[in-house]
């Protein structure tokens, strides 16, 4: 029967430079579809317990998404998943592009890549040949450097111009907050995956195949997509809003908890893109002030600096991943501005415009344009690279780390000179660079501060505080690769509508904020519902905006069926996401990575809580919460592993058992 599936998958074995091309069984794709579920399913039974992350028994894996390549709209994203050298356990990262439908035009799901290299080397495949190349002209330079050289060289040979994934300076130098970047500097940027791929001494692998993909019903595709595109066509915001959007933010703070309508995040990414969400988390509290413990006061005039008006006014082109007609992102003309050595970047996230901005009181957004734009180019995770710098900030204030310590750098509050300093420092890994180029684990590890290091299980939570979104907060924890912001919010499960698709969801209500911090099973069932469904989205190579469009806008059930030819109803395809979501825990409890020894910093739980702010008086009930989200799973509340009744039920130990065929 057709679906979207290539069917195959490729192992290359850099150590003995060697491949195979191995074929998987439907009964795997019926379980766990393509994405983040193949790569669950291959990295649980092919890395040895206890590898070590920068080894060769590590498996890096490149995947695309179920749906990538049959005409549902917003399914480009790729994912590259292996067991993080940042957490120990579980890593994975995502990124858009048009490098997930250049995995399947090569003919394969996934790629997987064992063994390390011994000198540089890049991977070439098209639909005929994969190669293992020398790289070693490429090695040293950055992504965006790397990425037009390779065009230059390899264009004019291939029968369409490939698409690369490479890193930078930062996975080459195995710096354990590093990403993997494609498109000019874009970065799946979580999880150490770039130390992974430096490990193995992998510069690049550049995708040049032309396989046809496929679908079962391309017809019932175009209509839904269809749909979708003259829903979105039709929206529009007059300009000037931006100004608004702090004092949106700062009503959001003292108001009761209010479901909100999915096409209001769209309408608000297709005018601006994430940065659209900056001077609302300053204002309402989703967004970390001053190391996680300031307040919107500390952070005066930033709404204003940040309002995503001032970014738009230097947008030269919007640009969107492959299928996706909403086009959140952006390249921005930056020549000649305060601080930037560039001509141009990519549109900052609003995760990158917080974690060097607020966080760390950080005034100029021009510095930004060029922190951004460094990092995109060496492969750095921004999030990681400001949550690090904040600890420096403050532990410097207190008198753990001096002068001497920090290459001579004043540490202050809103430094911007010595903010730029760090970042050149970690990117070359000169100095007190090295140190922080790990990330603020191993830096407070090194030097002290842990008070002020804000990791959960070893990996920086992405800019939204949980002390504004508990639910946010059971995902930090509870996720098998903790930290992570993209599992579930509670602020956008009621734009989700995932009681119209799933009869176990329950529908989101106004209430109160003190509501969210009760351990009830309502509050269980609303985070097994989150994260089954971003993992079902991930299996489908969705994008998490996708999902906050709400159900009634992005049909992805609707999709599956009619891409893959199947009938199945919303339950089938949630507890699609609970096994994914299940293999992922199986995969940390195989490496020895403990889920009960996860938890919030205490600042991020409340402990003690803010005087003052929108956050004033939270404390949060994070670690019991936490325990009743492994119930609601079916795994043991105490230790978070999966019961044996459960495996049972999710067919998972027959799924584990199942063999790809050479
Ligand atoms: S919404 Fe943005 S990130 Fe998501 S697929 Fe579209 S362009 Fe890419």
């Amino acid at each position: 029967m057709i679906n979207s599936f290539a069917g195959k998958v490729l192992h290359v074995n850099l150590s003995a430079g060697s491949f195979q091309i191995l074929s998987v069984p439907e009964s795997v794709y019926a379980a766990v579809l393509a994405g983040k579920g193949l790569e669950a399913w291959y990295l649980y039974r092919h890395i040895p317990a206890g590898a070590d992350p920068l080894g060769p028994d590590n498996i890096l894996a490149f995947a695309a998404g179920a749906l990538c390549g049959t005409g549902a709209f917003l399914t480009g994203r790729w994912t590259v998943a292996c067991k993080s050298p940042l957490t120990g356990g579980w890593g994975d990262a995502n990124c858009g592009g048009v490098f997930a439908p250049a995995i399947k035009q090569c003919g394969y799901d996934a790629i997987f890549i064992s063994g390390c290299s011994e000198k540089p080397v890049y991977l070439f495949c098209d639909d005929k040949k994969v190669e293992i190349r020398d790289a070693f002209s490429y090695w040293g330079m950055d992504a965006v450097e790397a990425e037009k050289a390779l065009h230059l060289d390899l264009d004019s040979a291939c029968r369409k111009k490939p698409c690369i994934a490479c890193i930078g300076q930062g996975g080459e130098k195995l710096s354990l907050i590093s990403g993997i970047c494609n498109e000019g500097g874009r970065i799946a940027a979580r999880s150490g995956v770039g130390a992974v791929m430096g490990s193995k001494k992998l510069k690049a692998v550049v995708l040049a195949g032309m396989k046809p993909m496929r679908c079962a019903n391309p017809d019932a595709v175009k209509a839904l997509s269809k749909e979708l595109g003259s829903k979105l066509l039709k929206m529009s915001m007059p300009s000037g809003l931006g100004f608004f959007l702090g004092m949106g933010g700062r009503m959001m703070g003292h108001l009761p908890y209010l479901p909100l309508d999915g096409s209001l995040t769209s309408l608000m990414f297709k005018e601006w893109g994430t940065p659209a969400n900056t001077s609302l988390a300053i204002t309402s509290g989703d967004g970390p002030i001053k190391n996680w413990g300031g307040t919107p006061r500390d952070a005066r005039l930033m709404p204003s600096i940040f309002n995503p008006e001032h970014i738009n006014k230097i947008e030269t082109a919007k640009y969107h991943c492959y299928s996706c007609p909403l086009g959140c992102g952006g390249k921005l003309k930056i020549k000649g501005r305060p601080y930037t050595t560039f001509d141009e970047t990519h549109k900052p996230e609003y995760e990158t415009i917080q974690a060097f901005g607020a966080l760390l009181l950080n005034r100029s957004l021009d510095s930004i344009y060029q922190i951004n734009e460094l990092f995109n180019r060496a492969g750095i995770d921004t999030i990681s690279a400001g949550n690090t710098i904040a600890w420096a900030i403050e532990c410097y204030e207190n008198g753990i780390l001096s002068k001497n310590q920090t290459d001579g750098l004043e540490l202050s509050w809103g430094n911007t000179e010595a903010i730029l300093a760090l970042v050149r420092k970690m990117i070359a890994r000169e100095g007190f660079g090295d140190y922080l180029a790990d990330g603020v684990r191993k830096a407070s590890e090194r030097f002290g501060g842990k008070e002020y290091a804000m990791h959960i299980g070893g990996q920086e939570p992405g800019m939204h505080d949980a002390r504004n979104d508990p639910q946010l907060g059971i995902h930090f924890v509870a996720e098998p690769a903790p930290g992570k912001h993209t599992v579930g919010m509670g602020i956008e499960y009621g734009a989700m509508s995932l009681c119209d698709i799933c009869s176990w969801a329950p529908p989101a209500k106004p209430h109160s904020k003190e509501e969210d911090l009760e351990d009830t099973e309502t509050m269980a069932l609303i985070s097994k519902a989150n994260a089954c469904y971003t993992m079902l989205t991930d299996g489908a190579g969705g994008c998490y905006y996708g999902q906050m469009m709400g159900v009634h806008m992005w049909k992805l059930v609707d999709y599956l069926n009619a891409a893959e030819g199947w009938q199945y109803d919303g339950d089938h395809y949630m507890e699609i996401g609970e096994r994914i979501q299940t293999l992922r825990q199986m995969f940390n409890i195989r490496q020895g990575f403990d889920p009960a020894s996860v938890s919030l910093p205490k600042r991020m739980a409340g402990e003690p809580p803010l005087p003052s702010g929108p956050l004033k008086g939270i404390s949060l009930n994070n670690q019991t919460q936490v325990r009743s989200h492994w119930r609601a799973f079916g795994w043991d509340p105490d230790t978070g592993i999966p019961l044996p009744e459960t495996m049972e039920r999710l067919g998972i130990n027959a799924l584990l058992n199942v063999e790809e065929n050479i």
